[in-house]
């Protein structure tokens, strides 16, 4: 049976021993599965004390650590809607944001200043340190979990579009949970499995694929605030899957320190959100001994498709579809190439506050039309090889031109401009904008 909602997946997967380790950043913390029941109940209490109800969403803005993924569970505990934000985001971005999402609290980084209408605001900063952890800290650890439907909203993570502003992805209980469940079983998550996790945790891939893994498995993670290739090597030693962009691997493969040896207790590393050049993956298995398993998935859809675990990982292909996800190409451009579209549990229901935008993305029949464009080939493996809809992605990061556009087009002396990605070795794309200044005008670079 697929598993309807997070909260029972998690109850279920949790080890008998509440003393096995859940998360350790290392050197500096170590959480446990009791202190994670413990935290996040306190949190969770917090969250009600804040006039957090069920249903009410709780937009969250700081750095990566360990208290974003422990208020992500007290959330789904108290029944609440996750926010996540790029700590990247300017203050304007965030008062769209908090305009358009209308949470009922906002946690952020205390060195940030207030924006957005007046709503309950609470601290934390890259330690986790903050107002949140004091109003947690009196709260009692003994919480009884709401118990949602499956269709009731777990978070609301916003992508941008291609025309205007950023628009709110909602993703239910069963889009989560449905889709850890697939993803835990297919890469074949057993007892002794560690996670290096040094993805950020303000987007789906971070926060949801890896922490929601890890969760299913009732296993722990290596939590590192960011990706950085000499210490995500120092703890090689201690895990067994890694989960990462493509950035990632060419960067480790940029370091003399990633060898056959270095990789001896890991079993599995994961690429996702850009392409991983066909180059990459070669190298990394020379190198390493090691075939990296290349997925697709996106934000509205949790993961489509995934190269198998065992079986051939095909380079330059994203695999073959999550045995409970349909997946079509339409539209043919040329032989066998065209969009691609998808249907399954794990797709979102529509955009937030959006019924125009969710009626024009889905067909009649339920699938979503993800602006991919690829193909399926005799074996039933994907290939992407484009977009429909205009974004650069850089560093797994996804860059869309007429944002940048948008701004530029306000500094004085421009007349127009066009944003392009270039291919990068190591970004995957590299952001250029091309830019027309007025003809009397000299543009300064740096002030653009
Ligand atoms: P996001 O919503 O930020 O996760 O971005 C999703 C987009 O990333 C997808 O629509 C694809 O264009 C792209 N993407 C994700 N995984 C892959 C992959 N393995 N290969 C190529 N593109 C990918």
């Amino acid at each position: 049976m697929r598993p309807a909602i997070l909260t029972s997946l998690f109850a279920e997967r949790r080890p008998s021993d509440p003393d096995r380790v859940f998360l350790e950043v290392p050197g500096r913390l170590r959480l446990t599965y009791g202190d994670l029941a413990d935290q996040t109940g306190r949190l969770a209490h917090a969250l009600r004390t804040s006039g957090v109800g069920v249903g009410d969403r709780v937009a969250v803005q700081i750095e990566k650590s360990p208290l974003t993924v422990l208020l992500y569970l007290a959330c789904i505990r108290a029944g609440a809607v996750l926010v996540p934000m790029n700590p990247a985001y300017t203050d304007n971005e965030v008062a769209y944001l908090l305009g358009d999402a209308e949470p009922r609290l906002f946690v952020r980084d205390p060195d940030r200043t207030a924006v957005g209408a007046p709503m309950t605001t609470l601290t934390a900063d890259a330690s986790g340190a903050g107002s949140l952890a004091d109003a947690a800290a009196v709260e009692s650890a003994e919480f009884e979990d709401v118990n949602p439907g499956p269709d009731d909203l777990a978070a609301i993570v916003y992508t941008s579009g291609t025309t205007g502003r950023p628009k709110g992805a909602m993703l239910s209980q069963r889009n989560l949970a449905s889709n850890a469940a697939t993803l835990h079983r297919i890469w074949g998550f057993g007892p002794d499995d560690v996670l290096l996790h040094a993805l950020p945790v303000f987007h789906v891939h971070g926060l949801f694929m890896a922490t929601n893994c890890v969760l299913a498995n009732g296993t722990g993670m290596v939590f590192l605030p960011r990706f950085e290739p000499d210490s995500v090597l120092a703890q090689f030693d201690r895990c067994t899957v890694m989960m990462g962009v493509p950035t990632y691997y060419t960067r480790l493969l940029a370091h003399p320190g990633l060898t056959e040896r270095a990789c001896r207790t890991m079993r599995l590393f994961i690429s996702g959100s850009a392409p991983l050049l066909a180059t990459t993956h070669d190298e990394f298995r020379a190198r390493t001994g090691h075939a990296i398993l290349e997925r697709y998935g996106m934000t509205e859809t949790g993961m489509l498709t995934s190269n198998p675990l065992d079986g051939e990982r095909r380079p330059g292909t994203v695999g073959r579809p999550l045995p409970d996800v349909e997946v079509r190409v339409v539209s043919p451009r040329t032989e066998g190439i065209g969009d691609i579209e998808v249907r399954g549990p794990n797709v979102f229901s529509g955009y937030w506050r959006r019924p125009d935008l969710s009626a024009s993305e889905f067909r009649a029949d339920g699938f979503f039309r993800t602006g991919d464009v690829g193909g399926i080939d005799e074996d039933g493996y994907l290939s992407i090889v484009g977009r429909s809809k205009d974004v650069v992605i850089s560093g797994g990061l996804n860059v869309y031109p007429k944002e940048i556009e948008d701004v530029l087009d306000q500094v004085p002396g421009v007349v127009e401009s066009a944003v392009v990605g270039i291919p990068d070795p190591d970004l995957g794309e590299a952001v250029v904008a091309v830019v027309v200044a007025e003809p009397s005008v000299t543009l300064d670079e740096d002030e653009l």
